[in-house]
């Protein structure tokens, strides 16, 4: 579900560096969080060990509850085993590290204080060597170990950062509406992390290949990891906008040198590796999911299907799209108009549920029970003090609530109301069809024959990317000749069973 990124509005105070904001990405979102480490970036300078740990641990709890987290075993074992020696290395009693895997499409990676380590899975998929892997953690193990202050966290409002969409529209809603469409502008804020300094950045960098080093991998696998990400940033175009690990860790072949450089006078110390090989430390990663998560819900074309929840909703056409772990959304291409779905609650009642989002007990009085596909419904439109309005619908289906909020400036209301109070009924439990759509890409493991090229083992079929992908993905060229039985990774296509989970 690629954001459609808008830079008009994109509320970016900077292009430096040392403070761009991290966007946690199009998976990442909440209002919440952003408070949270709104507090962490003004206040770390004088916060104790202690409070830097609860707020990272609330932090934490919000990236997992929004961004979502890998639950592969196999895969986060093998993160952990990584980690779990370099945390031995690292010998601080002081930090309680725990390290995971994000269910999130962009490569990145982030601390968060008091020993919250991630990695997503978009960052795995480009991983070629355990060393590349040690040289990850150990630099955001660095930012941990060395209490790097974020500087500040981004202001970008929710909406701006994702969207586009002009702050005013959904930022005051919240007040008249009891916090509900308030609510929805944590859609889309990217979770603005800590950003860190320059200079931070480069201590990360060093301490965290020494860091590597000490636990027995080549400190080197860093500057090669930062090659991969330097060659994908570029096939990818140098969006100024694409959030995650380039907002704030620029893959420059500046830093790369500086890298390389750094890693040839440490000492690696000898430890026998978990995954040593090409072909062992890619079977680490075989079964990986790659590219969009139908588990998490896809959008094809407009409509938005989520086959967990069995529910889908057709946005309206040509509108900007984006999926979040809590949910899904569409902005008009003007950024005037919004439609959010997400979950509200547990339960079978619409009407509890809208209780629950905090609605007044005159918009309780105003509130209309409907159906929306013979499900129970419940209907509100209200109005906001600041001139906007909202349609809001709680549609209750298989012991859920969920919630299609659609907005708009009453003097946009010409132009979007006949197309926003259509939007929530357009809610619906799963077709078949729609199911028979749906597909994944799993990484798999295939070997090379003979003088083939990624390019060619790419077409023997099924694989998702294109060859300068591959290429890239691989840590070879699109021509090189590979050796003989040399492994590959490739994403395989396949139809989405939700059965197999
Ligand atoms: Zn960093």
């Amino acid at each position: 579900m690629p954001v459609d990124h808008d830079d008009r509005l994109h509320d970016r105070e900077d292009t430096a560096i040392d403070t761009a904001p991290v966007g946690l990405t199009r998976r990442g979102f909440s209002g919440g969080l952003v408070a949270t480490l709104a507090i962490l970036s003004s206040g770390c300078a004088t916060i104790s060990p202690s409070e830097e740990g609860k707020l990272g641990a609330e932090a934490a709890e919000e990236v997992e509850r929004t961004v979502g987290l890998l639950s592969d075993p196999k895969l986060v074992g093998y993160v952990r085993q990584v980690a779990g020696r370099m945390a031995q290395v690292a010998k601080r009693t002081d930090v309680t590290w725990r390290f995971n895997v994000t269910d999130d499409i962009e490569p990145n990676a982030f601390a968060l204080p008091g020993g919250y380590v991630y990695i997503t899975r978009g960052l795995v998929a480009l991983l070629n060597s355990e060393d590349e892997l040690a040289g990850v953690l150990g630099h955001e193990m660095a930012h941990v170990l060395e209490r790097h202050a974020a500087r500040r966290a981004g202001a970008a409002t929710p909406f701006a950062l994702l969207f586009g969409i002009p702050a005013g529209i959904l930022g005051a809603v919240s007040p008249a509406l009891g916090g509900i469409v308030g609510g929805t502008g944590e859609l889309a804020s990217g979770m603005v992390l800590a950003s860190y300094s320059r200079d931070q950045e480069r201590d990360a960098d060093q301490r965290g290949i020494a860091l590597a080093a000490r636990a027995g991998w080549d400190p080197a696998g860093l500057a090669s990891f930062l090659h991969t990400l330097e060659r994908e940033e570029a096939l990818a175009g140098h969006d100024p906008n694409r959030p995650g690990f380039f907002a704030t860790h620029p893959a420059t072949p500046e830093r790369v040198g500086n890298v390389r450089t750094a890693a040839r006078s440490q000492t690696r110390a000898t430890a026998a590796p978990f995954a040593g090989s090409r072909g062992a430390f890619l079977q680490k990663l075989e079964g990986l999911v790659v590219g969009d998560n139908p588990a998490s819900g896809v959008f094809l074309g407009p409509l938005f299907v989520h086959p967990v929840f069995d529910v889908a909703l057709e946005m309206p056409t040509k509108w900007k799209t984006i999926n979040t772990a809590e949910a899904a959304g569409a902005v008009a291409p003007d950024g005037d108009a919004a439609v959010v779905l997400s979950l509200s609650g547990d339960g079978d009642d619409p009407v509890a549920a809208a209780k629950a989002d905090g609605l007044s007990e005159a918009q309780l009085k105003q509130l209309q029970r409907v159906r929306v596909a013979s499900l129970p419904a419940a209907r509100l439109v209200a109005d906001t003090r600041s001139g906007q309005r909202a349609v809001l619908t709680w549609i209750a289906h298989r012991e859920r609530v969920f919630r299609v909020t659609a907005v708009a400036r009453v003097r946009d209301w010409g132009r979007y109301g006949a197309i926003l109070e259509r939007t929530g009924g357009t809610f619906r439990p799963l077709l078949a069809a729609d199911r028979e759509r749906l597909v994944e890409s799993r990484l798999r493991v295939r070997v090379t024959g003979a003088n083939e090229t990624v390019a060619e083992v790419l077409a023997r079929g099924g694989g998702t990317w294109n060859p300068a992908q591959m290429a890239v993905a691989n840590g070879t060229t699109v021509d090189a000749k590979l050796q003989p039985g040399w492994p590959v990774k490739v994403p395989v296509s396949q139809r989405y069973d939700a059965s197999r989970g």
